[in-house]
């Protein structure tokens, strides 16, 4: 099953990838997740990246294509994957058709969590993340056991850097403009599941397995 995510940044996008990795035992692919851990490690595709994030801007196709089709022709993305923050761009989503086009193959569910601008920028605030695993929490609505501290890893949680309310403004815009156009690209091929993602994240859930079953 290949799965893409669909929403404007906090949507609660990556929270439900990772479920729906962990039910359908498929890897949950987030093109942001790549580019953090590129930085963290200081290479040059990370120092590249980091400088149009930083902005809120989004990376180039060129790049971001590159690495996510490099992903997906990993042997544990055979039987499938979750697609979380790609594609971004209409560009994006014909690159990834065609090259699935080429193997006899397609995307299956564009999933759209939707939540409206007013309640994003409150949810970004209150994001923490793991500096370590990449776990994602919020302060009031997904919390940890122990504040600042992952459940999982036990690291250190922090507020990305983009997440500030400045930089989500940007995202928004840049959401706005680039990304949302692919709800109709999805629409049109037939493949288009919108859920309603301001409901409780165990609600988002129950609702996304119901569409994949
Ligand atoms: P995205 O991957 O779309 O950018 P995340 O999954 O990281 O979004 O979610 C953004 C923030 O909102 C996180 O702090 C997350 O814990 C929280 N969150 C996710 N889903 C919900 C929900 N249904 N209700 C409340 N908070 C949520
Ligand atoms: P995310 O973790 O999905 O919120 O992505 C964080 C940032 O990484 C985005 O604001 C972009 O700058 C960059 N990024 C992630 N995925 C893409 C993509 N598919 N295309 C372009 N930029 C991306």
């Amino acid at each position: 099953m290949k799965i893409v995510m669909l929403g404007a940044p906090g949507a609660g996008k990556g929270t439900q990838a990772k479920m729906i990795a962990d039910k359908y035992s498929i890897p949950h692919v987030s093109t942001g997740d790549i580019f953090r851990a590129n930085i963290k490690e200081g290479t040059a595709l990370g120092l590249e990246a980091k400088s149009y994030m930083d902005q809120g801007k989004l990376v180039p196709d060129e790049l971001t294509v590159r690495i996510l089709l490099d992903r997906v022709a990993k042997d544990d993305c055979k039987n499938g994957y979750v697609l979380d923050g790609f594609p971004r761009t209409i560009p994006q989503a014909e690159v990834l058709k065609d090259a699935l086009a080429k193997q006899n193959d397609k995307i299956d569910f564009a999933i759209d969590v939707d939540v409206p601008d007013e309640n994003i920028v409150k949810r970004m605030s209150g994001r923490r993340a793991c500096v370590t695993c990449g776990a994602t929490y919020h302060i009031e609505h997904v919390p940890p056991k122990k504040e600042g501290i992952c459940d999982k890893c036990g690291s250190e949680l922090i507020l990305r850097d983009d997440d500030k309310p400045e930089t989500v403004l940007n995202r928004l815009k840049v959401y706005h403009e680039q990304t949302q156009p692919l709800i109709d690209f999805y629409n049109k091929e037939g493949i288009l599941k919108t859920v309603d993602g301001t409901i409780d994240v165990k609600d988002v859930f129950a609702n996304i397995v119901a569409i994949l079953n």
